[in-house]
């Protein structure tokens, strides 16, 4: 038995690019129907992004029922640490923007409850395995269920937002086809019961490897350093983990507790060849990765579907077709910049395993050349704040006071 749903657009994944595109199409009248392979509870529990753009917060917080500004942390600056160290960058005094400290996982929970209060239609544990008809202009996602039951979803677009692994992809131009960059090494990520350590994130660059130290609540702090990718987290103690994190982190008394999560994230970084075709696009994970150095991945997620809804509601309500043809070149302006700031965070911090004396000496003044510039710092603020994304009608009057600057402003006025 096949049951088939008809409706506008088709987005393949319940992440934060397919819920925060049905939400901006919702506001523009589109209807839509997202496919989750996992259940609500799943994707509610996996832990992965932390710090937002400042953009992005002010997006989430114009959602009803988000919590992005109370239960979510702002930080003006972060620590740059080398040579023992520590060099705060301000992002406040240097570009008035700033992020903000607030999980992905909670985030994706304000996103579902209210996209479900809104009578958005999400089919969970829903496994898209082809998309068909890809040059008609009603493309169809061929779907099962759970208890094996064909699903087909047919649309005026289909949208492709389902991770890095995406189905949508590969429909579009073949799973591989794109620009690549492995790594030598990813990250060691833990989750200890214990005090922040830090006001700010510490980013520190050491002879023996980096290691960021983050927070995550006033009892829950969650670090990371730099391992062998291919590594088993089960290979390390509690108290080699700790032992490694002192040596990475020289100078800083690091608050320890009980490690109640540990895992292994190998780092790459792509970029697909093609975002869109014909009334297929890609975005997010699907469309590109990053390595978690600069904290883009989430971000860059959300900027692909401001544009691309901006664009669907061109083509779908007023038949214009302009944006839609332009919409890869537009988010690939933003996507390669991400892409070269998160391998620049991440080639500037990071040990290479046969690293000689002179490449370690070079990486010192590279550090250094950022710190001891008023513009150098001030490219990284740039950077790690989030160029603008232009949101204009997507937030509409409901933009929340998110930076350092705009909190001032508005209690001056
Ligand atoms: C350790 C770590 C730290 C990170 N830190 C940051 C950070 O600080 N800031 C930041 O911006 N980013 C960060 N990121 C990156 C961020 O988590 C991702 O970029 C973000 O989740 C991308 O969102 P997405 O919606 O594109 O994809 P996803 O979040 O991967 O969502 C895709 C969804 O599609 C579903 N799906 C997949 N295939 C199918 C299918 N065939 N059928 C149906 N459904 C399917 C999946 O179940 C999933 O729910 C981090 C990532 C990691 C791993």
């Amino acid at each position: 038995m096949t049951s088939t749903v008809r409706t506008q657009v088709a987005i393949v994944g319940a992440g934060p690019a397919g819920l925060i595109l049905s939400h901006l199409l919702a506001q523009s009248g589109i209807e839509s129907v997202i496919l989750d392979r996992r259940s609500r509870e799943e994707i509610e529990s996996t832990i992965r992004a932390g710090i937002l753009e400042q953009d992005t917060v002010d997006l989430l917080a114009s959602i009803p029922g988000s919590r992005a500004h109370t239960v979510g942390s702002r930080h003006d600056g972060i620590e740059l640490r080398f040579d023992g160290v520590g060099h705060r960058i301000d992002f406040a005094g240097l570009v008035s923007r700033s992020v903000w400290l607030y999980p992905q996982h909670e985030a994706l929970k304000d996103l579902l409850a209210a996209r479900l209060a809104a009578g958005q239609d999400i089919r969970f544990r829903a496994t898209a395995h082809a998309v068909e008809d890809i040059d008609s202009e009603r493309p169809r996602i061929v779907a099962r269920d759970d208890a094996g039951a064909e699903l087909d979803v047919e649309a005026d677009f289909v949208v492709g937002a389902d991770g890095s692994r995406s189905v949508v992809r590969s429909a579009l131009s073949g799973s591989h086809a794109g620009y690549f960059r492995e790594y030598p090494f990813g990250w060691f990520g833990i989750l200890t019961e214990a005090p922040p350590s830090a006001d700010e994130l510490i980013y520190s660059n050491s002879p023996d490897g980096f290691a960021l130290i983050s927070q995550r609540s006033e009892t829950v702090q969650r670090m990371y350093f730099q391992c062998d990718p291919h590594m088993d987290a089960d290979s390390m103690n509690d108290q080699q983990i700790w032992e490694t994190l002192d040596r990475r982190v020289p100078g800083v008394e690091l608050k320890k507790g009980p490690i109640f999560q540990k895992g292994v994230v190998p780092f790459r970084s792509f970029v697909a060849r093609d975002l869109q075709r014909g009334r297929i696009a890609i975005v997010g994970d699907a469309a590109h990765t990053v390595p978690p150095t600069g904290a883009k991945g989430m971000n860059l997620a959300v900027a692909d579907v401001v544009v691309l809804a901006r664009a669907l509601e061109a083509l779908l309500g007023r038949s214009d077709s302009g944006p839609i043809d332009s919409f890869a070149d537009e988010a690939r302006k933003r996507i390669w910049k991400a892409q070269h700031f998160s391998w620049w965070m991440t080639s500037m911090l990071h040990q290479i395993p046969d690293a000689s004396e002179y490449d370690r000496l070079r990486q010192l003044g590279e550090l250094r050349s950022v710190v001891d510039s008023e513009h150098g710092r001030a490219y990284l603020a740039e950077a790690y704040t989030g160029w603008p994304m232009d949101l204009g009608a997507a937030i509409g009057s409901a933009a929340p006071a998110s930076s350092a600057a705009d909190l001032l402003t508005r209690r001056a006025s």
